[in-house]
């Protein structure tokens, strides 16, 4: 399709969009009255319209049924977890017993690492990539520290090659060989957060169960954005947060995946409490463990159902619209904000490198750009326009318009606010 940078032409492809219902069902914050361009539903999603409703349905059940909603409510909170299953196992490519939710992210892969990894003799290293988020940096350290050993050797960084944004392929299998049998473990983030670039990870996760490995994926960035097949890939474990792409509220509860082959295990090490306990005996307070079927064995303490309640009134939108019209429409608004930032960048002769692949395979919601001599002040200069981004130093700003509320016509005005934005700063520094 040949894209055009005109408001018209913008508001016709908002017209034959079939998702474009959708933006009215979640609540925008305004900017002097109007409604702001949002791309930052990569770091937290907007809040769906139908969320209060499914908190209030909890709080109504406290209020009138107090404890007796355990089992009485109309969405027994005993077994409110459960909900969840089958729809987020369409989202991440698994089978319902595979998936379910509890805690928090980094909290998910700590206690996924207890039973996954598990180093001995010569194979204890980790492999992830440089530069992965913080708290994975953190999380991988502790851990290959707690288990008695230097993060310097036991931790084997993917690297990107000089002067390049993105990983390849090649180099990241070639590593993982390099390694061989001193891995343990391979985890990796897998849509990069600063990039957006999206990982193979079929290809990676073959790779480390060829050098015999066990793999697992941080998948923050990528639920609800990409396709992702975690049972044909045959991935051992993952999670992922749902305040991102999956709209879920701020700080909420995590989605996580183990593969059935770990199921029904009784000596895989493993932290353990009563809600991983065989269901229909919780309340018989037996002494010994029996653990319930499937991935809901990883549960620790009983659900946190206030918190679950605008995951599940997200999560019911996500099943209702399906993974596939999403990515259509990513692709698409993506391809056209792409458009927009070239457009411009030939208008005011700027000069924006759009660091995130350039192939669709290789990217999702997120565009990362580097502002080659713009600095600081055009983030801000977005803001107070009433465009929300995301700024990371040296300077990229990353932009992510979620396809599920984003039109195209927030594309061809962030276009305008940034044309704009350069132009003053060029007008200025002039004088
Ligand atoms: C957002 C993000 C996190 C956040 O972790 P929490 O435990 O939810 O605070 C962790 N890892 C990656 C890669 C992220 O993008």
């Amino acid at each position: 399709m040949q894209f055009k940078n005109t408001l018209e032409f913008a508001r016709e492809l908002d017209k034959q969009d079939e998702l474009a219902r959708y933006r009215a069902q979640f609540i925008f914050p305004k900017h002097k009255g109007k409604e702001v361009v949002y791309f930052t539903g990569n770091s937290l999603g907007l809040q769906p319209r139908s969320a209060a409703r499914y908190v209030e349905e909890i709080m109504t059940d406290w209020a009138n049924l107090a404890v007796e909603g355990h089992f009485n409510a109309e969405k027994p909170w005993w077994e409110y977890h459960e909900r969840f299953s089958e729809k987020l196992a369409k989202v991440v490519g698994a089978k319902p017993a595979e998936v379910s939710v509890m805690n928090t992210l980094t909290v998910n892969l700590h206690l996924l690492m207890v039973s996954f990894y598990r180093p001995s003799g010569k194979r204890y290293k980790i492999i992830c990539e440089e530069k992965a988020f913080p708290s994975d940096q953190y999380m991988i350290s502790s851990q290959v520290r707690f288990h008695g050993y230097d993060p310097d050797d036991a931790i084997v960084e993917l690297k990107r090659r000089d002067g390049e944004h993105n990983f390849r392929t090649e180099d990241i299998l070639a590593k993982i060989a390099e390694v061989g049998d001193e891995c343990a473990l391979v985890l990796i983030g897998g849509v990069n957060y600063y990039t957006g670039q999206v990982l193979d990870m079929e290809n990676i996760t073959k790779a480390g169960h060829q050098i015999g490995a066990i793999v697992g994926w941080d998948l923050a960035h990528a639920a609800g954005n990409i396709e992702l097949k975690l049972s044909d890939w045959k991935v051992d474990f993952a999670a992922w947060c749902s305040y991102k792409y999956m709209n879920s509220g701020p700080g909420n509860v995590s989605g996580y995946f183990v593969n059935e082959k770990y199921h029904g295990k009784k000596d895989i090490p493993r932290f353990e409490g009563w809600w991983g306990h065989n269901k229909e005996r919780r309340f018989l307070m037996e002494p010994e463990f029996q653990p319930e079927s499937g991935a809901n064995a990883w549960q620790i303490s009983n659900a946190p159902v206030l918190a679950l309640a605008p995951y599940l009134a997200s999560l019911e939108m996500f099943d209702e619209v399906g993974m596939p019209a999403l990515i259509e429409k990513r692709n698409k608004i993506v391809a056209y904000l792409e458009f927009i930032l070239h457009e411009i960048d030939k208008e005011v002769d700027s000069s924006f490198e759009i660091i995130t692949p350039a192939q669709q395979e290789e990217r999702g919601t997120q565009l990362s750009v580097f502002l080659h001599g713009e600095g600081r002040e055009l983030f801000t200069y977005l803001m107070e326009n009433g465009v929300i981004t995301d700024w990371r130093e040296p300077n990229v700003i990353r932009l992510a318009p979620a396809p599920f509320y984003c039109s195209y016509e927030d594309m061809y005005k962030f276009g305008q606010v940034l044309k704009q934005g350069i132009q003053n700063k060029k007008s200025i520094s002039k004088l």
